[in-house]
């Protein structure tokens, strides 16, 4: 895990936060968790990272929790996700999409077949994290998968954070149609926003999928099997 921390990190030229196991021998099921803090440090409980593990040899799961929760650091470092909203939704859906990158990028997780992370996915995705005592924060289901595919199709490309989290949102809100105003960019990062004419064929090539994931046309299975 430290290597995959270390991956992380240096995907973004950046050196790794603090990372550190929690165990709890007398209540094991308590540390069924991973914490991403504002203060630089990551806590990963035992009790998570046996299960995660559990469930297969490339211990892929791990590494989504955990690129996940280092997403949260990216944020906290660079004052983002720019689409502020009431709950953390938007900074959780980041968090997915940051994950489907990392697990996507040569440098990273080097997966370049959805299938093969949208499994781990699953199971990752049920795994609250309870940095918000906002019982709405995550987003619903749908919207998280779409996310972490985003994230990932962004993946085949390279990105600073911040450009990472402008090509985000203007296509996340694009997915939603602008149905949605709350994550629709606001007029600073707009503004940040440049279209990349490769990023925006490769995207809007799959616009139409990104849409039926979200309202739910792409059931689960056929979402686990998308290359
Ligand atoms: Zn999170």
């Amino acid at each position: 895990m430290n290597s995959e921390m270390s991956k992380n990190a240096s995907l973004w030229g950046l050196t790794p936060p603090v990372l550190r196991f929690v165990d709890d021998p007398s209540n094991s099921s308590s540390t069924y968790n991973a914490f991403s803090y504002g203060s630089g440090k990551i806590y990963y409980g035992y009790a998570l990272f046996y299960d995660a593990k559990s469930k297969s040899s490339d211990n892929i799961v791990n590494a989504m929790i955990l690129a996940h929760e280092y997403g949260h650091q990216l944020q906290f470092k660079n004052n983002l996700p720019s689409v502020k909203e009431k709950t953390a939704r938007s900074m959780e859906l980041e968090a997915d999409g940051f994950a489907g990158f990392y697990l996507r990028k040569p440098s990273g997780f080097n997966k370049t077949d959805f299938s093969q992370i949208a499994k781990a996915y699953e199971f990752a995705a049920s795994i609250g994290d309870n940095n918000t005592s906002s019982p709405s924060h995550h987003g619903t289901a749908p919207q998280r998968r779409t996310a972490v595919r985003l994230g990932f199709l962004l993946g085949e490309f390279n990105l600073s954070v911040k450009d990472f989290d402008s090509q985000f949102f203007h296509y996340y809100s694009n997915v939603l149609g602008g149905t949605d105003p709350s994550v629709t960019p606001n007029s600073a990062s707009a503004s940040a926003f440049k279209i990349n004419p490769d990023i925006e064929s490769k995207i809007q090539a799959h616009m139409e999928e990104l849409k039926k994931i979200t309202n739910g046309e792409i059931s689960v299975e056929e979402f686990k099997n998308l290359n």
